[in-house]
């Protein structure tokens, strides 16, 4: 007997995988900076996703690889046009929590058809961001239960 866990106890151990436990660091980029600037942000971070904050470090958009690529192709201004301009915005931000269940925040990944969310945690102000949740976690999530339950 290995010590792992039974098959039968591997969805009741999906449903208690949280966010906080396969989440990675988020890459900020504040609203001003520039299109040309936030693409050479996401090589230098090796990230597919951008958070767009305001000067409260609070969540106002964000940016895909294809919000960056469309702009490229639609001008020659890079250095000159600002990410608030092209970035999708609050409140149309799909997010979620440290303490969210990774099964709910998958779902909510399929459902609007995005790379990622912010992890976030609400105040009053604002949404401050505490993580970044991608396809990737969510496949890691889904090895981690493999190597649970020796499946
Ligand atoms: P790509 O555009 O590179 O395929 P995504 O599928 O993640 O990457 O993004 C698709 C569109 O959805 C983009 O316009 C992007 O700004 C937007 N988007 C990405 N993540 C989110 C999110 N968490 N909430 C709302 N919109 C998002």
């Amino acid at each position: 007997y290995s010590g792992k866990k039974t098959i039968t106890t591997a969805s009741e151990s999906m449903m208690n995988l949280k966010v906080k436990d396969f989440q990675s660091l988020p890459v900020v980029v504040s609203e001003n900076m520039t299109v040309y600037d936030a693409i050479v942000q996401l090589f230098l971070e090796d990230v597919g996703t951008l958070f767009v904050v305001d000067e409260h470090s609070f969540l106002q958009g964000v940016l895909s690889r294809k919000d960056l690529l469309r702009t490229s192709l639609g001008t020659q201004e890079l250095t000159k046009i600002p990410v608030h301009i092209i970035m999708t915005r609050m409140p149309n931000i799909a997010y979620c929590k440290k303490s969210d269940s990774l099964i709910v925040a998958a779902k909510k990944l399929i459902e609007r058809q995005v790379d990622s969310l912010p992890v976030v945690n609400e105040t009053d102000k604002g949404l401050e961001i505490v993580g970044r949740l991608t396809k990737t976690n969510i496949t890691k999530a889904f090895i981690s239960l493999a190597e649970t339950h020796d499946l």
